[in-house]
């Protein structure tokens, strides 16, 4: 999962990322309106945390530009507080959810891990692909109820793939949603860290497809296709 940070406070911003980075998302952030207008038309994040008031370019006019350009990711907007008005304009404006300045940033990453698994089509907090649970909340991984160790790459990439759960991934996708602006980005080591995760989760969930990419699949919707496929 890949957040886009844009905030122009330099101690709201390390805060976020500092959060972001700690719950294990790739982050990418600016300063500056117009360099986030840019970011969030070129790249591919899973949300962005868009402040309103920012040198270069505001907040609603980069939301409204994104929007009428078809650029769909779920948008948090950062208002302030008490300004019943700003949030009616910023969610008019096309944002997806907001907080009041100044928050808790728990409320933050809250909203966010719900913006990006509503935009996924998942009602809950938890996701399931047969023994495997993710637990995005508190960012624990079980399989049959063991705990797994992941690291922050690993995590990222089991939790994208369970979140897009029965569909095939390619590998850009996930190299899009992994990895970090300025990260040196080579597609073969997704291949390498696609290894090291079914090793860790010892259970075969996560199947190649041949020239596509990836496709976590749960083994009880697959047992029963593949009944049905008899039948
Ligand atoms: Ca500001």
């Amino acid at each position: 999962m890949k957040v886009l940070i844009i905030e122009d406070e330099p101690d709201i911003n390390r805060q976020l990322v500092d959060a972001f980075k700690e719950a294990n998302y790739a982050v990418d952030t600016t300063k500056d309106g117009e360099e986030g207008e840019y970011l969030g038309e070129t790249g591919t994040y899973d949300a962005v945390v868009l402040d309103l008031g920012l040198p270069g370019k505001d907040g609603i006019s980069i939301l409204k530009s994104w929007r009428e350009q078809g650029v769909a990711t779920p948008v948090l907007i950062l208002t302030a507080r008490g300004s019943w008005s700003e949030k009616v304009l910023g969610i008019d404006s096309g944002a997806d959810d907001y907080v009041a300045k100044p928050f808790q940033i728990e409320e933050v990453l809250a909203r966010i891990r719900a913006l990006v698994r509503r935009a996924a089509g998942h009602t809950t907090a938890e996701l399931v692909c047969g023994p495997l649970r993710l637990d995005t909340k508190g960012a624990r991984v079980t399989v049959d109820g063991n705990p797994i160790k992941l690291t922050s790459l690993e995590y990222r990439l089991l939790s994208y793939l369970l979140h897009h759960k029965g569909r095939v991934v390619s590998r850009t996708e996930l190299v899009e949603h992994l990895y970090e602006q300025d990260f040196d980005r080579d597609s073969n080591t997704i291949e390498v860290f696609v290894g090291r995760l079914r090793k860790k989760i010892n259970v075969d969930l996560i199947r190649t497809v041949r020239g596509l990419g990836y496709s976590l699949d749960d083994p009880e919707e697959a047992n029963k296709e593949r009944a049905d496929a008899k039948a």
